[in-house]
């Protein structure tokens, strides 16, 4: 006996909307901007969660408290998002179209424009929808927010390999990545896998680190790290701190790795008025508070606060 007609329809629409998710959700990802889309199977990150207990344990977190909170949701994605089954993990370049010169206090290149935190939950917002249009599902959002292990997931999605210098290394989009993306209550047909790749004898990031704060290939004590002690770091410095010419973050162990693309970003948000790069030493001196905040409103810079960034000014 012959199933009924509309049982086939049914059967082989429900089959082919199964098989075009993981490709749906990718296309849509594109669409709306990111430069790559990878899918993992959700999990609990139980040797991640190892490793960064350890990490932990050494005080390489320096004054990063927040790190102690929510180990249980970041280990455990259903505690973010019920029902939890596939983690979707995007990349975003964010290689500046244009860099400052050399010789001016320097920037991370990320903290150029607008606050990314806002500019990729509003597209991840955007892709979220666009994903509930083709199938009902929840989703929730992380963007370098939530207690989420993003590197983590982007390798388990098959974006790229924790590198030396503890960052994501993409071979296709680079290494000035930012991640973002969220955890999705429902199966794709296809997920990706991790990639057989890794630097290999490349040492550049630990021979370059100019805090010499690359302990191990991919262990970071923050208490060494110029990133960490101009932007997260309270209160004065320890004795014969340099931050050598970096008033706000470091880009040295990423811009030096052979993975770096210098492609330039395509992100209108992420492109700064001039005035914001182009300040010399002795103009960010004259700087006063409401000026800072007038240029540097809505982006990463705010996070050290115009007190940091004076202090940050005696120690370059
Ligand atoms: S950000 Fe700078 S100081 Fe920190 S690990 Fe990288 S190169 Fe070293
Ligand atoms: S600089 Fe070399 S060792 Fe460091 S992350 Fe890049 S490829 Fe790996």
């Amino acid at each position: 006996m012959h199933p009924p007609g509309w049982y086939i329809l049914f059967f082989y629409t429900f089959v082919n909307m199964q098989i075009a998710l993981s490709n749906v959700i990718k296309e849509r990802a594109k669409t709306i901007g990111f430069d790559a889309c990878g899918l993992a199977k959700a999990c609990l990150l139980s040797h991640e969660m190892t490793n960064f207990d350890n990490w932990l344990q050494e005080g390489y977190e320096g004054e990063m408290e927040y790190m102690h909170n929510y180990r249980h949701i970041r280990k455990n994605p259903d505690l973010l998002q019920k029902g939890a089954k596939t983690v979707l993990v995007c990349l975003s370049n964010y290689y500046p179209q244009q860099l400052q010169a050399k010789d001016l206090p320097q920037i991370a290149k990320y903290a150029y424009g607008r606050d990314y935190h806002k500019v990729l939950l509003k597209m991840q917002k955007r892709l979220l929808n666009s994903i509930r249009e083709k199938v009902n599902c929840e989703g929730r959002i992380f963007v370098d927010s939530a207690p989420v292990m993003e590197r983590s997931w982007a390798v388990k999605a098959g974006l790229g390999w924790i590198g030396k210098s503890g960052m994501l290394i993409s071979p296709t989009v680079g290494v000035h990545t930012l991640i973002s993306g969220m955890v999705l209550n429902i199966e794709v047909d296809n997920y990706d896998q991790p990639m057989q790749r890794s630097c290999g004898k490349c040492s550049r990031c630990i021979d370059f680190c100019p805090g010499k704060a690359i302990i191990e290939p991919g262990v970071i004590d923050a208490n060494k790290c110029l990133s960490y002690l101009s932007i997260e770091h309270r209160g004065l410095f320890p004795e014969n701190t340099s931050l050598q010419n970096n008033i706000f973050g470091c880009d040295v162990c990423i811009d030096v790795c052979p993975f770096n693309k210098k492609t330039p970003h395509q992100i209108t948000d992420f492109i700064p008025p001039k005035q914001r790069i182009e300040l010399n030493t002795a103009e960010w001196e004259k700087l006063q508070e409401e000026e800072f905040n007038a240029l540097f409103n809505g982006t990463p810079v705010k996070r050290t606060k115009y007190k940091g960034i004076k202090r940050n000014l005696k120690s370059l």
